[in-house]
Order: C-alpha cells, then sequence, then structure tokens
C-alpha cells in the first residue's frame, strides 16, 4: 500500500503531527496514522500537567504566537493551578506562583485523531510498526495480518526507546542517568483541606532518589500522585513502587493529603531526560522523529507536552511544504531548533547542575533548600539558574565535602 505519510504512534506528538497535516493538505494527499494501542490517548500515561500560555510564553518565547499556540480550550482543561511546591527532604516548603493546568489528556489526543479523521486521514488502531526494510515498514494488526506500507515520508513519534529511530539509525545511546522511571496512582476521594491550585514536588532519597515524586491536582477530589527514580541514584533495596508508597504512607505532608484516599488507575514509564536528539531527519528514508521519539523534552521537570506540541506542529508543515516541493525535510530541524532548542538545552544544564550540587544526598539537598526562596524557585521553574547556586557553584567540591 502507497501513501504519502505515515505517522507512527498517536500520543501528542504523533496526534499533533496527524491534525496539523491533515487540516493543511486535506485528502489531496493520503495519510495513514498508526498506534499499537486500541484506543489512543488511554491509557493516560502521564501526570497531565501544562503550563499556562502566558508561562509558555516565557518559557518558549521563539515559538510564533505562542500565547495562542498553548493555549487550551475550557473542555480539556481539568483543573487550574496557581502555584507550585518544592518540598524539601526534611519537609521545607518552598512555594512560587506558576500558572497551569492539568489535562483530560485521553480527550485531547482523542479529539487530534477526530479532526484527522474528519480531514481525509485513515487511522488504524491496534496497529504496530515491526519492521523496516529500506523505506518499507511491516504493520501487524491486531488479527496478525501483516501489511506492507511504502510511506513518501515517515513520521516517527513512536514514544521513547523508539524503534524508528533505531531502524533510521538517528537513536543516540545515552547512559541510564538519561531516564526517570516512574509510576503514577490515579487516587481520588481527597481530604477536602488540600489546595487543588497547588502542585506539589517532593524531593529526597526515600520518595524520589535522583528525580522528584508529585501531586498533580485533578479537581478538588482526584489527584494523580507518581514518583521517579533513577537507576544510578538508587541505594539498597530501593526502587520506584518503593518510593511511591513511601511517599503515600509516610511523607509528613503528602501521607496527610492522600490519608484515606483510594488507588483508581495505576500507571508506570520511562521519561527521557536528556539532551534531543542532534539529528532528527534522515533524508535518505525520508523519515523525521518528533516527542519522545527524538527525546525532546524539558528535562529538569519531564515536561514533554509542551515540546511535542511544538515539533509536532512544525513536522507538520514542514511535510505540507515538503510535499508541495517547496522546501526539504531537513528543514524541520532548522525550524525546530529554532522555536525550543535553547531551552531544551537549558533545561538540562539546570539537571546537570543540580545532579553536581545535590550529587544524589538529602543533606545536601536540603542544605541548598535551606537556602533558597521562592524567588529562587522561581527561576528554576523556568529553567533558569538561582544566583546564589551560581555563586556557590565554583565552591561545589568544598561545599560537598562539609555538607556530607
Ligand atoms: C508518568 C508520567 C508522567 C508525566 N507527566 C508529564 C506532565 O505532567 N507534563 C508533561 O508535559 N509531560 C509529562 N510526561 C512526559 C510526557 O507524557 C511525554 O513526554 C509525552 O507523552 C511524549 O509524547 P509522544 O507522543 O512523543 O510519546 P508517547 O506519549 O509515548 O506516545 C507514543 C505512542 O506511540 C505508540 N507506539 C509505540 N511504538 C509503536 C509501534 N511500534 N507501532 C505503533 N505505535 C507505537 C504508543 O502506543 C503511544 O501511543 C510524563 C510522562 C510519564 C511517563
Amino acid at each position: 500500500m502507497d501513501v504519502n505519510v505515515l505517522i507512527i504512534g498517536l500520543g501528542p506528538a504523533g496526534a499533533t503531527v496527524l491534525s496539523k497535516l491533515a487540516q493543511i493538505v486535506g485528502s489531496e494527499k493520503s495519510i495513514l496514522a498508526i498506534d499499537h494501542r486500541a484506543k489512543p490517548g488511554f491509557p493516560v500515561q502521564c501526570g497531565e500537567f501544562m503550563p499556562s500560555p502566558e508561562e509558555m510564553a516565557s518559557l518558549m518565547p521563539a515559538v510564533p504566537n505562542s500565547r495562542e499556540f498553548f493555549a487550551f480550550d475550557e473542555q480539556y482543561i481539568s483543573q487550574r493551578t496557581k502555584t507550585i511546591s518544592f518540598v524539601s527532604p526534611q519537609g521545607k516548603v518552598i512555594q512560587t506562583p506558576f500558572e497551569g493546568y492539568s489535562l483530560h489528556r485521553g480527550k485531547w489526543i482523542t479529539d487530534l485523531i477526530e479532526t484527522g479523521k474528519k480531514k481525509g486521514a485513515e487511522v488504524w488502531t491496534s496497529a504496530c510498526a515491526v519492521n523496516m526494510e529500506n523505506t518499507r515498514i511491516t504493520i501487524v494488526q491486531s488479527d496478525k495480518t501483516q501489511i506492507q506500507i511504502n510511506p513518501q515520508v515517515i513520521v516517527g513519534a513512536d514514544g521513547v526507546n523508539s524503534k524508528i529511530a533505531q531502524w533510521i539509525g538517528l537513536n543516540e545511546k545515552r547512559s541510564d542517568k538519561d531516564y526517570v522511571i516512574v509510576k503514577q496512582h490515579v487516587m481520588t476521594n481527597i481530604d477536602t483541606d488540600y489546595d487543588p491550585t497547588d502542585i506539589q514536588m517532593f524531593f529526597g532519597d526515600k520518595y524520589s532518589p535522583g528525580a522528584y515524586s508529585w501531586i498533580i491536582p485533578k479537581n478538588n477530589n482526584t489527584v494523580n500522585v507518581g514518583a521517579g527514580v533513577r537507576i544510578p541514584m538508587l541505594r539498597g533495596k530501593m526502587n520506584v513502587s518503593k518510593a511511591l508508597t513511601n511517599l503515600i504512607e509516610e511523607h509528613p505532608t503528602a501521607s496527610q493529603i492522600l490519608k484515606g484516599a483510594r488507588i483508581d488507575k495505576t500507571i508506570a514509564g520511562v521519561v527521557p531526560v536528556g539532551l534531543p536528539f542532534q539529528n532528527t531527519v534522515d533524508v535518505k528514508s525520508q523519515s523525521l522523529l518528533v516527542g519522545d521519539a527524538a527525546s525532546q523534552i524539558v528535562s529538569s521537570v519531564g515536561g514533554g507536552i509542551p515540546p511535542s506540541m511544538v515539533a509536532g506542529s512544525i513536522a507538520a508543515t514542514t511535510i505540507a511544504d515538503f510535499l508541495d516541493g517547496t522546501c526539504s525535510l531537513t528543514e524541520y530541524q532548522t525550524r525546530w531548533w529554532k522555536s525550543m532548542l535553547n531551552v531544551l538545552i537549558k533545561s538540562y544544564k539546570l539537571r546537570q547542575f543540580f545532579d553536581k550540587i545535590s550529587s544524589g544526598r538529602d543533606s545536601r539537598i536540603q542544605w541548598y533548600m535551606n537556602r533558597l526562596k521562592s524567588g529562587d524557585i522561581n527561576k528554576v521553574v523556568h529553567c533558569a539558574v538561582p544566583w546564589k547556586v551560581t555563586l556557590a557553584y565554583p565552591f561545589v567540591r568544598y561545599l560537598n565535602w562539609i555538607i556530607t
């Protein structure tokens, strides 16, 4: 079967490419989008947090019309939030203003796919890309039928550890430090005193070695509660399940919020927290990578929805131009670099910076957090390093020696 464009994977990145590309080219070009899930978007493997359009405009100012671009229709907003609180290993809370919302992410993805279908694209669910030979992709459907697809353009939007990236040779070897293992519950029946406009991030060896744990409100009764860990920072018998249980049962404040709450759903996943891949276009096979497949992520916080939207949208317009004969596919890389590479690099450097000063020790995290104020945390959530930390940096080795 010949198609102009094959999109593999319908998470935020692939669904954005599908919706936008179908709106540009309509049924003049054939688009086939596939996902191995029966209902793409579900189960929701995400904390679903999204900064407000105003915050996104300051985080990614190079995205054209950024306020409008990042605005979500009211129907996709589950809960508006006003603040983020960082909670230190010993329970010190530093709160800072940062507006955002939790999304109905599954519904948003479903509607993007529906838009693509209405504009003439074909969508196959329970369909898995299993092989690539030259530019021919083999897809296996749920009834085990194998179909060969000959696409003019291939979009690899198949998430972290992308098969497409491997097949086209663009995947990069990463260290275990560049991945966060995560587990999350949706919990309901939340304590009524809980402030549903505050996002909470918990640090410390017991709750999130090498990363952070979170409570993201979905409404005043339901929250996404998750824990992240990085393998090189795990000690003894610690693992992600234990970290999440510790948070829910033993953390001085989180356990109070979650006391009496019920677990509704549980998911697990992996978040890439390295730099984006250096090369995201393969001219030989006319393929490109978007979203987690290209490690396009705000790595200091593991935020992948905004970069997936930006890369997905740029991929769609570039493919449309390419099919029109007005540009080469390599233009995709030039365009997304211009829009967001700077912030992705800044957030990666921030992650490395904090790895170095904390070296994974609670005592050090606590020492630094005791000296940070709301304004400093505000810098961190905007991917900047607070001046106090910059000042302390040349003395890190000495400080780490005295703060054991
Ligand atoms: C627990 C958790 C919490 C998170 N919280 C947040 C948050 O609060 N805010 C935020 O911005 N980011 C968050 N992230 C990160 C964010 O979810 C990802 O960065 C984002 O989903 C990346 O989108 P994507 O489309 O690139 O990949 P994915 O969402 O992973 O989508 C990939 C799709 O490809 C499909 N697929 C894979 N292989 C194949 C194949 N061979 N054939 C067919 N289909 C295939 C999969 O079924 C899937 O639907 C979180 C991640 C996790 C795991």
